[in-house]
Order: C-alpha cells, then structure tokens, then sequence
C-alpha cells in the first residue's frame, strides 16, 4: 500500500531534483497520486517514474508534472489549458494553483475516469472535455497558459492563436520519441519566444479525436 510516508519522501525527492515553488510543492502533496493510477500500480503511486494508464497511455512522472507546473508560474487568476487529460493527475495539480483549468482528451473512457477522479476529490474548477487537443477548445480562448501533455513536432497554430499576449505555453516538441525536448513559449508584444528545458519522453500527440471508444 502508498503510504503518507512515500508521499512525503516523493516530495522530499522533488525537492532535491530542484522543484523549489513551495505552492508546486504543496499542490503535488495535496493530490493523492494512487487515486489516479491503476489498480495494480497503486504501491509505486509515490515513486518518482511514469506508469501505464488506461487506453495505452501514461500518467507522467511527477518530476516532470512539478517542473512543467512550476514554469508555468501560475496565479489563482489565471484560465488554463491542458491538453491530455490522461488520468487527470496532472489537472488536479493545476486546480490547486490557477482559477480555472480546461482539459481536452480524445478518449472517452479516460474523460470519464477523469471527470469521476475530480469529483471524488472535490475539485470544481477542472472542466475536461472530449475532443481534438491540436484545435485547442475555441469557446472558453483566448488562456493565460496552455500545458500540452503529449509531444507534437511543432506546437499546434490554433494553440499558439488562443494563447494570450504575456501568455505561457509549455509543450515537448520532437521528432521522435527519443529526440523529446519540453518547450517554454511565451507570446511577447514582439512575438514567440521559444526556451528549451528539459529532454523528455511523453506519448505523440495524436490527430482527431477518437471516434469510438
Ligand atoms: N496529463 C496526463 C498525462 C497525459 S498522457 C496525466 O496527468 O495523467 C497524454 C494524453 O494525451 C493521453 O491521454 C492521450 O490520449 C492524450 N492525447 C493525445 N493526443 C491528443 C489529442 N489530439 N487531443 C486530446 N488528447 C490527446
């Protein structure tokens, strides 16, 4: 079984790996990992790696979830999307740090489990949503920061349109699987600004929703 003990090594872990923002740090102890994760999986919820999720995806490694929400800077003001619900681990995280967050999946099953996970929590501010991640959600844009959770070659055009000006994206960008590298861009009064952070590895980014599932 997880234990409150694993919780807080896994926090402690995070810490040393350079996770500094006290309210990351609060906002990942205050999500309990083993509630999204498979059954089967529960005992390694609190270590540090990625684990099989259902429909042949991944909840991310929690290093990643603290560094990607960490650069995001977020404020309790702040409309955010994600794109990839996945098991809603990393939503959950957001809620915690902004005001509102959308997040688009293109499995049904998994906005399901989702929407079920966030209701048992107790979390009204995550609104999940089936569709096709690289059209973004045009109804709720323009965001304040935009999270994409699974890897394109190039950051999708209607993603940067309905991001803010002074706005944040984060996103890993590559070719292939091995050649990942999570992307900061950020839309200045002078353009896109793109920074390199940090070598990763995150299921593809897949076009259009799925139609039956
Ligand atoms: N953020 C998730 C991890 C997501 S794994 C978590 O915290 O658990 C990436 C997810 O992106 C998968 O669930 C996959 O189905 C979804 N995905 C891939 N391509 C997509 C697209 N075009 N639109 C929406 N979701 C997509």
């Amino acid at each position: 079984m997880a234990s409150a003990k694993d919780q807080i090594e896994l926090i402690m872990q995070l810490r040393r790996r350079g996770i500094r923002d006290a309210k990351v740090l609060c906002a990942i102890e205050g999500v309990p990992r083993e509630l999204f994760v498979d059954e089967a999986f529960t005992d390694h919820a609190y270590q540090d790696i990625a684990l099989p999720i259902e429909c042949g995806q991944t909840i991310s490694q929690p290093y990643v979830v603290a560094f990607m929400t960490e650069k995001l800077e977020l404020d309790d003001r702040h409309k955010v999307l994600e794109i990839g619900t996945g098991s809603a681990y990393q939503a959950a995280v957001l809620s915690h740090l902004c005001r509102r967050v959308y997040s688009v999946e293109r499995w049904r099953e998994l906005q399901k489990l989702a929407d079920h996970r966030l209701a048992e929590l107790g979390i009204t501010n995550v609104t999940t949503i089936i569709g096709d991640g690289w059209l973004g959600w045009p109804p709720q844009a323009p965001f304040d920061r935009i999270i994409v959770t699974a890897a394109a070659l190039d950051a999708p055009a209607a993603l940067l349109d309905q991001l803010k000006e002074g706005g944040r994206m984060i996103i890993p960008l590559g070719e292939t699987r091995d050649e990942q590298q999570l992307v900061q861009i950020d839309k200045t009064e002078e353009g896109l600004v793109e920074t390199p952070l940090l070598p990763v590895r995150f299921v593809p980014l897949v076009h259009g929703r799925v139609k039956r599932d």
